[in-house]
């Protein structure tokens, strides 16, 4: 066995970013500036090979478009390497992570997205360490020549997070991201150490790559004294397909008799409507509060513990799949790649 190959896919972020001369402000720029404000990564005994957007981009511009690219680039190159990091900007990287696990599943290798909060060109960056982490984690192979990482990860200031339980929480700390439903995967210190149990095996037998995704959803949190009217337009089969609820606590709602009609009618004409929580932890629990009543009476699939990040690409994903309503809604509510804890009711 010869040493662990990476590919790295640049596809923009602060990571990579410098000042615009003229404005003043970060803008993306390309991956031969960051390869070489990264001189360690000419010392790593793997081999590394970059595979670079046309265009990097701030992540506030990342589609559902550009994680098929992304995907698909994996998809392609899938047996020549042994594992992939994409680097990525932290805004919308936990989107993306979720987004990668269910267009690319079946994986039995690792893809780890990482980026920074500081660009790499910045004495305090925290770019370097993390893009050395990813990549060394993305290489690591276990005592029977496995990958280690056999899922979409997320990387950042020394701990691994499930792509798909991964939040962004914060806009200015180095510790930016956070797994708050799930267990970390890994802790970087002078050793990494692997929470083993917490790692995701695929039972699928080869890696499926699922880019038809459906964007005609809306994201809706609710708030005291929401007035209805404001998101009925949303309701309506013809303008979405799919609308995710942000909803109180352990999914609870008011008691609107307007809002019980719009969610029945929009469901009855074959809108589907998945409720998650506000909550940063716990999980949607219908029938602890008889708020969750309506929601439960008008057929609101529950999201359990999903993150909104998860929750939405996940709605994405199974709208876009060739399979009947009933199917659809059945799959929302277990678990694919690890989004959610699933508990046979
Ligand atoms: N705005 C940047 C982006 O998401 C922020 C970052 O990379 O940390 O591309």
């Amino acid at each position: 066995m010869g040493n662990p190959k990476v590919l790295i896919i640049y596809t923009g972020g602060t990571i990579g970013m410098i000042n615009d001369p003229e404005t003043g402000a970060l803008k993306p720029f390309d991956f031969e500036h960051l390869y070489n404000s990264v001189p360690e990564l000419k010392q790593f005994d793997y081999e590394l090979e970059a595979y670079s957007m046309d265009e990097p981009i701030d992540s506030s511009e990342m589609s559902p478009s550009i994680w098929a690219e992304i995907a698909t680039t994996i998809f392609d190159k899938y047996v020549n390497y042994d594992g992939f990091v994409v680097l990525h900007g932290s805004d919308t990287m936990a989107y993306s992570a979720s987004a990668l696990s269910f267009m690319l599943q079946g994986l039995k290798k690792p893809v780890i997205l990482t980026g920074s909060q500081l660009p790499i060109g910045q004495i305090r960056t925290d770019g370097k360490e993390n893009i050395i982490t990813a990549i060394e984690i993305a290489g690591m192979l276990d005592a029977n020549g496995e990958s280690i990482v056999q899922e979409v990860a997320l990387y950042f200031e020394y701990s691994l997070y499930r792509g798909n339980r991964s939040q962004k929480i914060s806009a200015e700390n180095f510790e930016a991201f956070d797994s708050a439903n799930y267990r970390n995967l890994a802790e970087a210190g002078v050793y990494i150490a692997f929470n083993s149990e917490a790692l995701f095996r695929s039972k699928l037998p080869a890696l499926e790559l699922k880019t038809n995704f459906c964007t005609d959803l809306a994201l809706v949190k609710l708030f005291p004294g929401m007035p209805i009217g404001s998101i009925a337009p949303l309701f309506d089969i013809n303008q979405t397909k799919g609308v995710l609820i942000e909803s109180f606590g352990a999914g609870n709602s008011f008691s609107n008799p307007a809002f019980e009609k719009l969610l029945t009618n929009y469901i009855t004409s074959g809108g589907v409507v998945l409720n998650v929580t506000q909550c940063v932890t716990g999980k949607v629990d219908y029938g602890k509060y008889e708020t969750s009543q309506i929601f439960s009476k008008a057929g609101v699939i529950g999201g359990a513990d999903m993150t909104t990040e998860a929750a939405l690409t996940k709605m994405m994903f199974v709208l876009g799949e060739d399979i009947s309503l009933d199917e659809k809604k059945r799959r929302l509510t277990i678990n694919l790649c690890g989004e959610l804890t699933y508990t046979e009711s």
